[in-house]
């Protein structure tokens, strides 16, 4: 670790369980965050400031006027220009001792296996389920841990996958709701600090699993409610006939609904906590 980054990082390396040991798991650590949106920018900030050494961001998106009141990347002058791009510019402003590279693409259930192959872990900052299903099912295949999370309105989810380890997404919910059930953040709307809440949460299972500390979202669906400031986590099993990580994988494409979060029928589920 060079002079800048000591200093840069002297109020984590001072945490308790935390120091240079886990400060260059970090450094060597390779993250793709999926999307670049209202959870992509508070996730791949975090990441960012906390020094994983490269962070892979994909979207495809283009900034629009709407998007600024959670999207705290863009500014009025990028609207128009490309979301990957641009988080990734200013990333790298914000710290230039690490790799951040703007991947502008579309993630589909055709490419995201070879796109999401060989990473430390994946951040799901996705909108839709197509896509949602799509990076849940290349992670589960490639083996590489998911942090999930979803945020509509004043709600939002949070949950951790170990492939191998423990349930999946599609554990949970098995199949998207049907089209038109659940609406989509242009018709119910969604506050800023909301997917800025989920997004920190993300950001720091994903930390610590990559510093090699233990995380409090694994076999647990964590849903926040910002109206009654509920929190509540909800204990979840893994399935042997779940498609993606039961026993045989089943590609199972899931059709494109721009939707946000997933429907409330949660198969997995298997009791309370907390
Ligand atoms: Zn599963």
């Amino acid at each position: 670790m060079n002079l800048n980054e000591i200093k840069r990082y002297s109020r984590q390396l001072i945490l308790p369980d935390f120091g240079t040991k886990e400060q260059s798991r970090l450094k060597k650590a390779k993250v793709a965050v999926t999307g670049a949106g209202g959870l992509g920018c508070p996730v791949s900030t975090y990441l960012t400031l906390a020094g994983v050494g490269e962070i892979h961001i994909f979207d495809f998106d283009r900034i629009e006027m709407s998007n600024l009141n959670r999207q705290f990347l863009y500014t009025p002058e990028d609207v128009g220009k490309p979301k990957a791009e641009m988080a990734a510019k200013r990333l790298s402003e914000i710290n230039p001792e690490i790799k951040i590279e703007g991947i502008n693409e579309k993630v589909t259930y055709d490419n995201a296996f070879e796109l999401l192959k060989g990473y430390d872990a994946i951040v799901d900052g996705t909108d839709n389920f197509a896509v949602r299903y799509a990076v849940n099912d290349a992670a589960v295949v490639n083996r590489v841990p998911l942090f999930h999370g979803a945020a509509l309105m004043y709600e939002g989810r949070a949950m951790s996958i170990i492939p191998g380890e423990t349930a999946c997404f599609r554990c949970v919910f098995p199949e998207p709701p049907p089209a038109g059930m659940i609406p989509t953040c242009r018709e119910a709307g969604i506050l800023g600090s909301v997917v800025g809440i989920v997004g920190a949460i993300q950001a720091s299972e994903a930390i610590r699993y990559l510093a090699g500390l233990e995380i409090g979202l694994k076999n647990q669906l964590l849903i926040i409610n910002v109206d009654e400031m509920r929190f509540e986590k909800v204990r979840v099993a893994k399935r042997d006939d779940c498609t993606a990580c039961g026993e045989h994988f089943i590609p199972k494409p899931v059709e494109d609904v721009c939707t946000v979060l997933p429907g409330s029928e949660a198969s997995g589920v298997t009791e309370g906590d907390e």
